[in-house]
Formats: C-alpha cells, sequence, structure tokens
C-alpha cells in the first residue's frame, strides 16, 4: 500500500461482471460461482469463467460464449477474472471514479431516488398564488 496524498475512497470488493458490490471477498467468489461461472447445463461451479468454458465444450459439447448475467461488454469469458483479481486496470480505475464521485455527493448516497415521476408541486400557470402552508387550513 502505497501513501498517497489525495483520500482514496476505500472500495468494497466487486463483481466485474454485474458490478455487484459484496462485503468481502469471500462472499464476492461465492456469488461470481454461483452467477457468472456456473455450467448451465449440470449446475457445476467452477472457479473461472473459462474454466467454465472449458467445461461446458468438453463435457457438454457445448460452446459457451457468453458469461451469464454478465453485463453487455463485461461478458467476456476470455478474461479471467476471480473475485477482484485479474480486473482489466482501466476498468477498475473507471469504476472507482465513478464510485468516489457518487460517494462525494454528501445529500444522496443512494445512486438513484426511488421515485423518478411523483407529481410534487404540480404549480401551473397560477402568478401570484400564496403558497399556504398548512397555517391558514383554509377549505
Ligand atoms: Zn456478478
Ligand atoms: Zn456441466
Amino acid at each position: 500500500m502505497g501513501r498517497k496524498k489525495n483520500k482514496q475512497v476505500v472500495l468494497k470488493p466487486w463483481c466485474w461482471y454485474c458490478e455487484r458490490e459484496f462485503e468481502d471477498e469471500k462472499i464476492l467468489l461465492t456469488h461470481q460461482k454461483a452467477k457468472h461461472f456456473k455450467c448451465h447445463v449440470c449446475a457445476k461451479r467452477l472457479s473461472t469463467a473459462s474454466g467454465m468454458v472449458i467445461h461446458v465444450a468438453q463435457v457438454h459439447k457445448e460452446d459457451i460464449k457468453r458469461v451469464p448475467n454478465a453485463m453487455p461488454g463485461r461478458d467476456l469469458p476470455n478474461i479471467d477474472i476471480f473475485g477482484s483479481q485479474g480486473i482489466p486496470e482501466e476498468d477498475v480505475a473507471d469504476y472507482e471514479r465513478r464510485m468516489s464521485e457518487k460517494l462525494g455527493d454528501p445529500a444522496s448516497k443512494r445512486s438513484r431516488p426511488p421515485q423518478m415521476q411523483s407529481g410534487v408541486g404540480t404549480n401551473g400557470g397560477s402568478s401570484g398564488a400564496s403558497t399556504d402552508a398548512g397555517i391558514g387550513t383554509g377549505v
């Protein structure tokens, strides 16, 4: 670990295939085996995507071209990811940048507000309207 002056965001282990975060490396590995390295024929869990491809090719004579449950562009079975190891450097950098931007936002911890279209304040063109904040209680 080198010393750096600029504060670094400590990121949890994350899955390159689907960009989910995990509490620790062990859970991440379990996730990858269950979601991305599992043989779709016999449900055997392999330890890497290429291992899964080889297994399916040798045992079931099938050609796997995509890693299951992976994001578009991240479904390449020829890249060997093992937990958080093997992730291309630019993807790590990109992810860290996005995450630090997200975490740097003080107001929102969540990435997206749950409601996109809630009718908050549908003020039509009423000019000079008094916005009564519940004091007047006029009905
Ligand atoms: Zn994943
Ligand atoms: Zn199998």
